[in-house]
């Protein structure tokens, strides 16, 4: 464990304030059992800076450094929530490892998470807490995540966490026949929670709600 890595239950780190959250998740539609436990067993304030961690089971999203944010908690379940909806995942992409706390409620909740960082900093902080707090089906890259991870697909699933204008084509490629993808889609002031679904011979989509997310940048940060 590295000295940055916050992962003691003191305070309001408490598991009340956990259990609050989830009251909250709840209250807003959250309905799926297995995924209010990993929310209420995932240490969140071990993902954000130690000055923050009172605030670190508040359902909003909060700085991480580089000029962005750890995701909402109702959005990290919404999404994850609708991932899953049609049962169990084997290989999952993440674009936009951030904070690795999306990261580390799926790599709770399915066999194998790929998941792609654009910024270095970013990228190895998250590895370091995800492998403090006892991950061990997470791998990591720094990349330009919009490009996939062609290796290492098809995916069952792929979960972008930054918002394109266009979803990336490469993505669309790169998720298996029946898999589904999440991604928010639009301008920087607000976009649609976009659900794409592919099948044999044609790519559904369908929005299930307005978000804001950071945009989806090119390149390697
Ligand atoms: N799920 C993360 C969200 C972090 S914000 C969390 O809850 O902490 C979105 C992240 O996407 C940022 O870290 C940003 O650097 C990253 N990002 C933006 N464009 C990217 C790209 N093309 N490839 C990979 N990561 C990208």
């Amino acid at each position: 464990m590295t000295s940055d890595v916050n992962i003691r239950g003191i305070g309001m780190t408490s598991q009340r304030t956990r259990t609050r959250l989830v009251d909250r998740l709840r209250e807003q539609g959250i309905q799926s059992e297995q995924i209010l436990t990993a929310i209420s067993e995932t240490p969140r304030h071990a993902f954000i800076d130690e000055a923050l961690s009172h605030r670190a089971y508040e359902d909003t999203a909060l700085p991480i450094g580089f000029n962005q944010t750890i995701s909402r908690p109702y959005v990290v379940a919404r999404m994850t929530e609708a991932l899953l909806a049609d049962g169990p995942l084997e290989n999952v992409l993440e674009v936009g490892t951030g904070s690795g706390y999306q990261t580390a409620i799926l790599a709770s909740l399915v066999d194998k998470v790929y998941t792609v960082e654009r910024i270095s900093g970013l990228a190895t902080r998250a590895r370091e807490r995800l492998n403090a707090v006892g991950y061990r089906n997470i791998t990591f890259k720094h990349a330009d995540g919009g490009m996939g991870w062609p290796e290492r697909g098809p995916f069952d699933a792929i979960i972008v966490t930054a918002s394109p204008r266009v979803i990336p084509e490469a993505l669309i490629e790169q998720l298996a026949v029946g898999g589904r993808m999440l991604v928010p889609v639009g301008e920087a002031r607000s976009q649609d929670l976009v659900m794409v679904r592919k099948h044999e011979d044609d790519i559904e989509q369908s929005v299930l709600e307005e978000v804001k997310f950071v945009p989806l940048l090119g390149g390697k940060g």
